[in-house]
């Protein structure tokens, strides 16, 4: 085949996580990609070898949730420093929001904006949703011919001007397009009029407890939107997937939904997994997001859902701001900025939470690798160590521990809920296409990420 650069690797681990389960193998990986899984002893004698011994080796994670903010809000956070602290916490993939960022990704312009602003910047590879915002229907189907792997809304303001919020009036406009493209449409599940009403009540509360932030945001917010959209996926048979379910009153409905074999899948994210109601301090506004982060019960209740399969992934929803906006000086869950950023820390924190419930390293590669890759439709090339896949891999020690500290962040600003915890689970290497970009806190090659982009034929296919 020509010059190889490269040449012939092969990757030793006696934990290789692969799709058939967790064995001794060796993963050879050619140019950029995963050429074959064989068992060590058939390593070819030409290949170059590097062996991990006991140390896992993981498919590069794929996170469907992040805010990267770049362009236009690149002081909150950026493609350099988010796809770094990306290869840091074992992601090779990032499919960014298309809210936070200046353009907003509502159109094909601000699409090429933020192709624009990635190159010769990202540590990993990279993928775009689309937004749906009131009124640009029209821009649907182009975003989709230009490439976004799907699109999001919010059902609730989200925070920011410039990202409209949608009602069911206007989905009813944005629906037959979005059905048309085949892709998934994500939605920030919570409708505004549990929250006004329960926020009416707390004028005079204080704000600086958390208690105080849970009751502005019911169960019920989410509970309504949750069920107006699958009313609405019942009638316009499009892909709908709920992104960071917090309430596990939710599971109900949602198994009920499946049962009807609605096209819906479920993601949930660390924070709801790992931090409770009860032990968030008064003031620890680092610790604020929306959906907020519910009781012990619900925690337990959500683990069970994974389990059951009801949730079907585990993404960051990674999305930082300067330090000034979490108002940590006041502490005010009111005006302080919603969102938790932990690209860098969501394999340890899941590890942690999930093998003390007696989980394998197969459930997260399935919730945080395999099931992201496929709502982002890139399953066939990102998500498994699997033969033709791209060589993305991670060398990750399980029976480690490490305290969280600062420097192992590396997003643009050091506010972490998870700091000065103790956390099992160590990422040693990441690995994008076969090119090392991160090594014991180093990132020791220039930024060599691109936009995932299948082949042509590919997406004929798809659509
Ligand atoms: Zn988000």
């Amino acid at each position: 085949m020509g010059a190889n650069p490269l040449g012939l690797k092969a990757f030793l681990s006696r934990r290789v996580v692969t799709p058939q389960g967790i064995r001794p193998a060796a993963v050879l990986v050619e140019e950029e990609c995963i050429r074959a899984v064989v068992s060590p002893s058939e390593v070819p004698p030409a290949a170059s070898r590097e062996d991990f011994g006991d140390l896992a080796l993981l498919p590069g994670l794929v996170d469907s949730h992040v805010h990267i903010n770049d362009p236009g809000r690149t002081e909150w956070e950026g493609f350099t420093t988010g796809t770094r602290a990306a290869a840091a916490g074992g992601y090779t993939m990032l499919v960014d929001m298309p809210l936070n960022s200046i353009p907003s990704t509502t159109n094909v312009a601000a699409l090429e904006a933020k192709r624009e602003a990635a190159k010769g910047k990202c540590s990993v590879d990279w993928a775009a949703w689309g937004g749906v915002v009131r009124g640009n229907q029209q821009d649907i189907e182009p975003l989709a011919e230009a490439g976004v792997r799907g699109f999001k809304c919010f059902l609730v303001h989200p925070g920011i001007e410039e990202f409209t919020m949608v009602s069911a009036e206007d989905l009813h406009q944005s629906l037959p397009h979005i059905a048309r493209t085949g892709l998934p449409l994500l939605v920030h599940a919570e409708l505004p009029g549990p929250i006004d009403a329960a926020t009416s009540k707390l004028e005079t509360a204080n704000w600086s407890r958390y208690s105080t932030y849970l009751q502005s945001r019911p169960d019920e917010a989410e509970l309504s939107a949750i069920q107006l959209m699958i009313t609405l996926c019942r009638e316009y048979g499009f892909h709908l997937h709920v992104v960071h379910l917090a309430t596990a009153r939710g599971l109900e409905i949602l198994r009920d939904a499946r049962s009807e074999v609605l096209p819906i899948t479920v993601e949930t994210c660390p924070h709801y997994l790992h931090l409770t109601a009860e032990t968030i301090v008064d003031g620890a506004t680092q610790c604020k997001c929306a959906p907020p982060i519910r009781d012990r019960a619900n925690r337990e209740q959500l683990w069970q859902g994974l389990k059951e399969g009801i949730i079907d992934l585990v993404v960051t929803d990674h999305s930082p701001c300067p330090p000034a906006m979490k108002t940590m000086d006041e502490g005010n869950f009111q005006t302080a900025w919603g969102g938790i950023a932990s690209l860098s820390m969501a394999l340890p924190v899941m590890w942690t939470e999930a093998q003390r419930r007696g989980f394998a390293l197969t459930d997260i590669v399935r919730w945080m690798a395999e099931q992201p890759a496929k709502l982002a439709g890139s399953q066939a090339h990102k998500g498994q160590i699997s033969p033709g896949h791209d060589a993305d891999l991670v060398v990750f020690d399980p029976d480690a521990e490490f305290q969280a500290t600062r420097d192992r962040l590396h997003h643009r600003h050091a506010v972490s809920p998870y700091l000065g915890e103790t956390l099992r689970g160590v990422v040693k290497k990441t690995y994008v296409r076969g090119k090392l970009v991160f090594e014991d806190g180093v990132f020791p090659n220039r930024p060599s990420g691109r936009e995932f982009a299948p082949a042509s034929t590919e997406l004929s296919v798809r659509r």
